[in-house]
């Protein structure tokens, strides 16, 4: 029987680390001393856990995974975000297939793409003109180069924790205090390229206003995360997104909602629409693929118009607007707004599980509080009130802490992000019944480990 521990020992051989994305790694909760292995193995022994190596998933169905060894789990990874239907819609699916029998890509011009952006635009009213690109982290890239490109200006603020891909100059070590010139945090990334990103702390409109009075005229643009969910779900504090708004108008910054994860699943207008917020840009990624590798930014006409062959600001891809994944994004995207209800119950939903784990924690009086929005939360080890990475990074990520709460969760059939700092996400197959078998689990988990 092919195991995932297996394809794991395979995997290292031939792909860095094993994955082809850090996130997938069980590097802050695979590895352990020979006496946390003794003290865990008894739990785990019938469960599905193999230690170390990453479950390898075969197929997908509603809420549920199954790994290559055939055991169902509960997921709240969902693809980290696209599945906000649940795996393998039948609907989404359809398009896929039909799609597909049209022809995989062309490389030239195709009616889904105009029907696409049709759409967005003529539902999220602060996105007037939208470009599709592969991946989130080609939307950060191509909307800061607009920026800058609009405002003629080369600075940019961002929030530490606040996660906007892979480019190199959003790679900013988060350091200590207010630093008007970014430290790489990855190697292979040359000062010059962090030189003209400066990190504010979230939640903080005073280091951002510190930030725009150090350098005034330069800051091309401010991104954030308007909920932040990679550091963890962290949410916006009364203000500060309105805060972020006024900032910009004085100092002629442009406002970016990077809402890759929140675009669509907070509300179908993202954040900028729950929270009454007009950003200038937006970048989005995940749910707008339905789970095909899709990006894409837009906003305001007159900043958008900047863009090649429109304008000067050059941003091009071969597979950008793919067909396939057009289809399988606007079914998705065509189904959400058709369903309103879908955001009425997801916010239900999250408020009983998330709801819920709050709940255990204060009758149990434990060390540990959730932070959530609607279908986001986090479940952070730390009896401070999470309110920026700071706070974040006071969790416990050990045996007693977010470790042994993520196998202890695997041993109950239940599918966690391998790291303490990411959203645990609900789709609209979660049924209140599988929420409330997780409620279950949460609570004889947190037994074990405190
Ligand atoms: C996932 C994510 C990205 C990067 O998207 P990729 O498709 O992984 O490149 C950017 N910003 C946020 C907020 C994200 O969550």
């Amino acid at each position: 029987m092919r195991s995932s521990g297996e394809l794991f020992e395979r995997a290292v051989k031939v792909i860095p680390g094993g994955v082809n994305s850090p996130v997938r790694a069980y590097q802050s909760v695979g590895r352990f001393t020979p006496e946390e292995r003794q003290s865990l193995g008894q739990t785990l022994a019938s469960g599905p856990s193999v230690f170390g190596s990453p479950r390898f998933i075969d197929r997908s169905e509603g809420c549920y995974v199954y790994d290559v060894e055939g055991n169902r789990l509960i997921d709240y990874i969902c693809s980290w975000g696209p599945m906000i239907l649940g795996h393998n819609h039948p609907l989404v699916l359809e398009s896929v297939i039909k799609a597909c029998e049209k022809g995989l890509s062309f490389g030239c011009a195709t009616e889904i793409e105009v029907e696409m952006a049709e759409f967005i635009c003529s539902h999220i009213p602060h996105v007037e003109m939208i470009r599709m690109v592969n991946s989130g982290t080609e939307a950060v890239m191509s909307a800061i180069r607009t920026a800058r490109g609009y405002t003629g200006r080369s600075r940019i603020i961002k929030f530490a924790g606040c996660y906007h891909g892979h480019t190199d100059s959003m790679l900013v070590s988060a350091g200590s205090g207010v630093m008007t010139s970014g430290v790489p945090d990855s190697a292979g990334v040359p000062e010059g390229c962090t030189r003209d990103t400066m990190m504010a702390s979230y939640n903080d409109l005073k280091s951002v206003r510190d930030l725009f009075e150090a350098c005034p005229d330069s800051v091309a643009a401010v991104i954030v995360e308007p909920v932040a969910a990679n550091m963890g779900v962290v949410l916006p504090e009364e203000g500060f997104l309105e805060g972020l708004r006024s900032l910009c108008d004085e100092f002629g910054a442009l406002l970016i909602f990077d809402e890759v994860i929140t675009g669509f699943r907070l509300a179908f207008g993202g954040a900028a629409e729950y929270f009454g917020i007009r950003p200038d840009l937006v970048t989005y990624g995940k749910i707008i693929g339905a789970g095909m590798p899709v990006g894409a930014y837009g906003g305001r006409k007159d900043v958008m118009e900047m863009v090649a062959p429109a304008g000067p600001v050059y941003q091009a891809g071969t597979l950008s607007g793919n067909p396939v994944a057009m289809h399988a994004g606007l079914t998705q995207l065509q189904y959400l707004e058709a369903h309103p209800e879908v955001y009425t119950s997801l916010e239900e939903k999250g408020n009983r599980l998330f709801g819920g784990i709050s709940r255990i924690l204060k009758e149990k009086g434990l060390p540990a509080s959730a932070n959530y929005k609607a279908s986001l939360g986090t479940l952070f080890f730390t009896e401070q009130k999470v309110r920026d990475y700071e706070s974040a990074k006071a969790s416990d990520t050990g045996l007693h802490g977010y470790k042994g709460y993520f196998w202890q969760m695997m041993d109950r059939g239940i599918l966690l992000a391998p790291s303490q700092f990411e959203a645990m996400f609900i789709s609209a197959a979660h049924t209140d019944q599988v929420l409330d078998e997780t409620l279950e689990a949460v609570e004889n988990a947190l037994k074990r480990i405190f």
